[in-house]
C-alpha cells in the first residue's frame, strides 16, 4: 500500500478558539458507524446524552445535532466540549481528522487537506510552485475506505494526474482558461477511449484540443464543439452563465442567512453588480475583470491555477470508483469558476481591501458551498451532464 500526502499535510494546525468561521458551525457533521455504535454501548445518563447528540439523516446515517446551526457539543466559547473534557475518544472520525481528509483505494492511501477551513486554505496559499504528494510519515487514520476501487485504474489514475499537473506547471505561459480546455481535451479524450474500453496508457492522449474537435466531433456534444472553436480561446470551458444559473438556483436567501451568513452578503452584492450582465457577454466581462485583477496582484494568477490543480487532486480519486473521468475535472473547473465568481464580486469596488488572507477567506467559503458539499456536487454533475456534456 503506497502512503502519500499533500505536501503540506502536516504544517496544518487548528486555531480552535481564535478561529473566526469555526467548523463546528453550519455543517453537517456526519458521524461514522464506529462512533455511532460506540456512543449506543455506553451505559447510563452520558451513554444518553451522546445517543441524543446525533439524529438520522435524510440521506442515510447519522448526522450530529446543530441547534441552531452550531453544533451540539460547542461551549460558549466555541471550543468543542468533548475536546475540553477529555472525551477525544467520542469525537466522530470526521471531527479528529478535518481539515485532514485520507482516502484508501485500489492499493493508495492519501491524505489531503480541505480547504473548507480557513487555516487551511491559507496554509495553501503559501505554498509556492507545484503542489504535489509526499510520503507519509506515518499510517494514515482513513476517512474513507473505497474497497471496490479498481487496483490496475487506480495506478492508471495516478499516473494520469502527474501527467496532468506536468502540463499545468509546464510553464509555457498558457492562461488558465487554456490550461483548463487542454485538460478538460486530455480528459475527454481518455474518457471517449475508456467507454470502448481501449485506453491503455494516459501518455497516448495528448492536450491537444484542435486532434480532440478534428477526431471526435462527432461524439461531442454541440456546446462543447462551440467552446472549442478559436472564438472562444481565452474564455472559460464552462459557460460563466451556468455558474450563474446555481448562485440563483441553489443558493436561496433563506439558506445562506441561516447557514453561511457571509456568504449572504457576496451573493446579494453579486446579484446587485452582475444580475444585468446579458448571458451572451458574462465570459468576456468575468475575463477581463479577472485579468485587470491579475495585473493589480501580482501573485493572484499562479494562486488561482494552484486552487485548480488542487482541485483536480482532490476530486480525481472519485473516478476510481465509478469510471467517470470527466467528474474530477468538470467539478474543478467549476469551483475554480465559482471562486472567480466571488472573487469579482469582492473587488468590484476599486477602494476594497484585497490580500492573500481575504482570498484564503473566499477560498475557504466557496469550498464550503460548493467542493464540502456532497449533494451540491451532485447537482451540478447532473446538470452538467444534461446540459454540457
Ligand atoms: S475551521 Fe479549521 S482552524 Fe477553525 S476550528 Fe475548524 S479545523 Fe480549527
Amino acid at each position: 500500500m503506497k502512503s502519500e500526502v499533500i505536501s503540506f499535510f502536516y504544517d496544518f494546525n487548528c486555531i480552535a478558539d481564535k478561529c473566526r468561521d469555526n467548523c463546528c458551525r453550519s455543517w453537517n457533521l456526519i458521524v461514522d458507524e464506529e462512533t455511532v455504535k460506540k456512543y449506543k454501548k455506553i451505559p447510563g445518563k452520558r451513554g444518553f446524552f451522546y445517543r441524543l447528540s446525533i439524529r438520522k439523516s435524510p440521506g442515510g446515517g447519522y448526522v450530529l445535532r446543530a441547534p441552531f446551526s452550531r453544533c451540539v457539543h460547542q461551549d460558549k466559547c466555541g471550543l468543542c466540549r468533548l475536546q475540553c473534557n477529555g472525551e477525544e475518544e467520542c469525537l466522530p472520525k470526521v471531527c479528529r481528522l478535518f481539515p485532514r481528509y485520507t482516502v484508501s483505494y485500489g492499493g493508495y492511501e492519501i491524505g489531503i487537506i480541505d480547504l473548507a477551513c480557513e487555516e487551511a486554505a491559507g496554509l495553501f496559499l503559501k505554498q509556492t510552485g507545484r503542489i504535489g504528494f509526499i510520503d507519509s510519515r506515518a499510517p494514515l487514520d482513513i476517512y474513507w475506505r473505497i474497497d471496490e476501487a479498481d487496483r490496475d485504474f487506480a495506478s492508471v489514475l495516478r499516473k494520469d494526474l502527474d501527467l496532468i499537473l506536468d502540463h499545468i506547471y509546464s510553464g509555457d505561459g498558457k492562461n488558465i482558461w487554456e490550461l483548463q480546455k487542454d485538460v478538460f481535451a486530455h480528459i475527454y479524450a481518455e474518457h471517449l477511449l475508456l467507454v470502448r474500453n481501449e485506453l491503455k496508457n494516459p501518455e497516448d492522449t495528448g492536450f491537444d484540443r484542435e486532434t480532440l474537435v478534428n477526431e471526435h466531433y462527432g461524439e461531442l456534444t454541440w456546446i462543447l464543439q462551440e467552446r472549442f472553436k478559436s472564438i472562444y480561446n481565452g474564455l472559460p470551458v464552462i459557460p460563466f452563465s451556468f455558474v450563474n444559473e446555481f448562485v440563483y438556483r441553489e443558493f436561496s436567501d433563506l439558506y445562506l442567512i441561516l447557514y453561511h451568513p457571509k456568504a449572504f452578503k457576496l451573493f446579494w452584492k453579486y446579484k446587485r453588480y452582475f444580475g444585468k450582465i446579458r448571458e451572451s457577454e458574462a465570459d468576456k466581462i468575468f475575463t477581463d475583470r479577472l485579468k485587470d485583477l491579475f495585473v493589480r496582484y501580482d501573485w493572484l494568477e499562479e494562486k488561482l491555477t494552484n486552487y485548480y490543480a488542487y482541485k483536480l487532486q482532490t476530486f480525481y480519486v472519485g473516478a476510481s470508483v465509478d469510471y467517470y473521468l470527466i467528474e474530477p475535472v468538470s467539478l474543478a473547473a467549476f469551483c475554480c469558476e465559482f471562486l472567480v465568481l466571488l472573487l469579482l464580486t469582492y473587488t468590484y469596488r476599486k477602494d476594497a481591501e484585497f490580500d492573500m488572507d481575504v482570498f484564503a477567506w473566499l477560498i475557504s467559503e466557496n469550498d464550503r458551498l460548493i467542493s464540502h458539499n456532497v449533494s451540491f456536487r451532485e447537482r451540478i454533475m447532473k446538470r452538467m451532464r444534461e446540459k454540457l456534456f
